[in-house]
């Protein structure tokens, strides 16, 4: 029987019921030895000791030593009344935030002290982790710059709230470590060096594939060695991470815009830290505003580039006005020059034998001057949609003997046909024309010291291949892939060939949209073989 101070008997009975039948756990405790004198049901289930193991126990057994020396309590030594908000252990090791009112109390005729605990660790968890979010959204707030965002953040929460803390991000079908956290720096080296050597995926069999294709979360409240055992099979691994001490562990999708983008971790290693459902609320909603900064940060970074990209295409086209500007200038000169020659020569001699010649070559520039002005009307329909195409049925034969007639009358190159021979196509036949001609133009332009020029038409699955050889410069291997790229053209440091950068893109496009291809094959040195392909029909 319980017995009290000051007892009448009536008090007697009702204090037992309270101590017995309560549903607030409380127990008595020796003020001098600190064991535990007695204990009630409530307490027993909330601690998971039975009441034998209780009373085999002492105070600092559920009540860490250190708590104890806290200036402000000294249990047993007072004769007040006392509240206290401290730390206590289960038995299943959890350390949990309690609030324990403790009086001065007789049992069985010793001093002895009557304690009334009350778990308050939801409260605190709840408080605690409101102070983390608001922090940690202050630091990720506005922060384009990922690394330094979440260095920020894991300050927050390690070791307070995990020792390892880990930030995945899916990249493709792989999921890349952003971020790893530890409070020892071998540790996050080893962890860096596991994941490179064992990459995971989407498919990935353990808890991250899970989450990734199903975004699920996972709560492992208690993490033990047998679990390990069974879970990992890599026995080096095994060795390596048991000393870790691996007690606890939550991982959680990262969620932006209703799409997984990755997975963040959280693993502790201390004995009394076991997560539950509230750490795994705070774990989810940390990790959406995890995943709101790498959203931010990526934006930031894509829109970053388009500016780069658009301040490098506006250079493009000042670079480009320049160059037009230039080779518009040159015809223009000659014709100018062309013109006031004639007008002097017809003053002085209408007869003169010089005045076809000077005609002709007027004629050359007035000729240079539209294929450029065409070039550039080409090149503004093309940026448009405004290219369009006029078909007809037409012997190919025809477009090459033309294309060449006209070459020839402004080269010396000797232009060879070889191949087929009235082969029908479908297409726009001035628009082909335009492509043959600015192949044969570059051959004759890039092939100064060759004179030889090859064309040729065949006939392969479906489709006629007419391709033009030269046997002049060529060009480098890394260039190639640029060569019908808007405005592009190889720097030959020191040679200057005239021209805009337009004809090969102009040609690509026409050739795209006879739903044809186009390309070339080159070397240095030995010359280039410009091609393209249009179906038979
Ligand atoms: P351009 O009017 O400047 O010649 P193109 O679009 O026709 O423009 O060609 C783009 C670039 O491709 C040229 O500036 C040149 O560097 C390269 N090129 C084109 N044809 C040949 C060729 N037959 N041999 C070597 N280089 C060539």
């Amino acid at each position: 029987m319980l017995s009290d101070t000051n007892n009448p008997v009536s008090a007697n009975i009702n204090f037992e019921i309270l101590f017995y039948e309560g549903l607030q756990p409380m127990w008595i405790f020796d003020s001098g030895t600190r064991k535990f004198l007695e204990v009630n049901q409530a307490a027993i289930t909330m601690y998971g000791y039975s009441r034998e193991e209780f009373l085999l126990m002492s105070l600092p057994d559920i009540w860490p030593v250190e708590d104890l020396g806290d200036q402000k309590f000294k249990p047993g030594e007072s004769n007040q009344n006392y509240t206290i908000e401290s730390e206590h252990i289960y038995k299943n090791r959890k350390r949990v935030e309690v609030e324990i009112m403790i009086f001065p109390f007789y049992f069985k005729g010793k001093a002895a002290r009557l304690a009334f605990v009350k778990d308050i660790s939801e409260r605190k968890k709840r408080e605690a982790h409101l102070v983390f979010l608001n922090k940690a959204s202050e630091d990720l707030a506005l922060s384009f710059e990922v690394t330094t965002a979440l260095k920020n953040v894991s300050a927050l929460i390690v070791p307070k709230f995990t020792n390892w803390f880990t930030v995945n991000l899916l990249e493709g079908e792989q999921l890349k470590l952003l971020y790893v956290s530890n409070e020892n720096p071998d540790y996050i080296a080893w962890a860096i060096d596991h994941r490179i050597k064992n990459p995971v995926t989407i498919s990935d069999t353990g808890v991250q594939g899970h989450i990734l294709r199903t975004g699920e979360s996972s709560l492992v409240p208690y993490v033990t060695d047998e679990m390990l055992d069974e879970l990992v099979t890599d026995k080096e691994l095994l060795r390596v991470i048991k000393p870790m001490n691996l007690r606890s562990s939550i991982s959680v999708p990262m969620i932006v815009k209703n799409k997984i983008i990755g997975t963040v971790s959280f693993i502790s290693t201390i004995d009394e830290k076991i997560y539950d459902e509230l750490d795994l609320v705070f774990a989810k909603d940390f990790a959406i505003r995890i995943g709101l900064v790498l959203e931010n940060a990526r934006i930031h970074q894509q829109s970053m580039t388009e500016i780069e990209e658009r301040k490098k295409a506006e250079n493009k086209k000042d670079e480009f006005i320049g160059v037009a500007s230039h080779e518009l200038k040159t015809p223009l000169t000659t014709l100018s020059a062309t013109l006031q020659m004639l007008d002097r020569i017809y003053k002085n001699d209408p007869e003169s034998r010089k005045i076809p010649e000077l005609l002709r070559s007027g004629n050359k520039s007035v000729a240079k001057l539209n294929q450029l002005v065409s070039q550039l009307l080409d090149v503004s329909k093309v940026e448009v949609g405004q290219l369009k195409l006029h078909k007809s049925t037409v012997n190919l034969s025809d477009i090459i003997s033309d294309s060449c007639h006209f070459i020839e009358l402004i080269s010396e190159h000797d232009i060879q046909i070889k191949g087929e021979q009235n082969l029908e196509v479908l297409c726009d036949s001035q628009r082909i024309e335009q492509v043959v001609l600015n192949f044969l133009n570059n051959a004759i332009k890039y092939s100064p010291d060759s004179k030889t020029i090859e064309i040729c038409v065949e006939k392969i699955n479906g489709f006629v291949k007419v391709s033009v050889t030269d046997f002049g410069i060529g060009i480098d291997p890394e260039k190639l892939k640029h060569i019908f790229d808007r405005y592009y053209r190889v720097d030959y440091s020191g040679i200057q060939y005239s021209g805009l950068g337009l004809g090969l893109y102009i040609s690509a496009e026409i050739i795209r949209l006879h739903k044809g291809s186009i390309g070339v094959d080159s070397e240095p040195g030995k010359g280039s073989m410009f091609w393209f392909k249009l179906p038979i029909v």
